[in-house]
């Protein structure tokens, strides 16, 4: 049985202090987190206190990136060394906008989720097609070829317990949800590549995000579908009562 987990990312929104106000209004109104997994990724100079102001409570903390070397002259970038000592859980890696803005490769996000597992932190790994990809009808092959890329040298073991988010570019920030249907046969398809790649066991523990215009609105129909073990949100996560909404979707 897989855990549902609720992820809110915040991108570049948010300052400490509002991050600490964020929290607490949210931090008792949070499901069991044996029931619902309720995460926010914060920008790295709001961790610390985003960590503070969750402790004791079901919420789980994630970073939105790290580099993939501990420790080094490697200027601007967050150690996934520290992150781990600071208390994180999660770290994303290769979403769209740093695969475009940023120009992450699945070579970097391949070496960023090693140095994730070695440091004792678990990685939810972004993969997705452009529009122009999915209008020529190859959006299968290409976010298969981003998840191989993704897992290449990682153990069943580490699979199983990562998080993979689908999320198609173009729904994302644009209001534009993917179907239920279109969501639920990537994921479908992202899961049935970890069985070839790996095996059935841990195509079956490994949890499979949507994200591109998850709102309260829709979450509950997506959350339906057999492949989609939750949501990674950016706009929605924003405002308390949409991200309690969305992280309480069972109730
Ligand atoms: P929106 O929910 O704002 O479309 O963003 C999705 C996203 O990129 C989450 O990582």
């Amino acid at each position: 049985m897989r855990t549902p987990i609720i992820a809110g990312n915040w991108k570049l929104h948010m300052n400490p202090a509002q991050t600490a106000e964020f929290v607490k209004s949210v931090k008792d109104k949070l499901p069991e987190s044996n029931k619902v997994e309720s995460v926010i990724a914060a920008p790295a100079v709001d961790l610390d206190a985003l960590i503070k102001a969750s402790e004791g409570s079901n919420l789980s903390v994630a970073a939105e990136n790290c580099y993939f070397e501990d420790e080094g002259a490697f200027t601007g970038e967050t150690s996934p060394k520290v992150l781990k000592e600071m208390g994180v859980k999660y770290c994303i890696i290769g979403h769209s906008e740093r695969r475009d803005y940023f120009h992450e490769t699945d070579e970097d996000i391949n070496k960023k989720a090693k140095a994730i597992f070695r440091n004792g932190l678990l990685p939810i790994i972004c993969c997705g097609e452009s529009l122009e990809t999915r209008e020529a009808g190859k959006e299968e092959e290409f976010v298969v070829d981003q998840i191989k890329k993704a897992l290449a040298g990682l153990t069943s073991e580490q699979v199983s317990s990562l998080v993979i988010a689908y999320e198609p570019i173009w729904a994302i920030g644009t209001g534009k949800t993917a179907t239920s249907d279109q969501a639920e046969e990537m994921c479908k398809t992202i899961r049935e590549s970890i069985a070839k790649l790996y095996d059935e066991e841990t195509a079956e523990n490994v949890r499979i995000q949507y994200g591109g215009s998850v709102k309260p609105a829709n979450v509950k129909e997506l959350m339906a579908k057999p492949n989609i073990d939750g949501g990674l949100v950016g706009g929605a996560s924003l405002e308390v009562e949409s991200f309690l909404s969305l992280v309480n979707y069972q109730d």
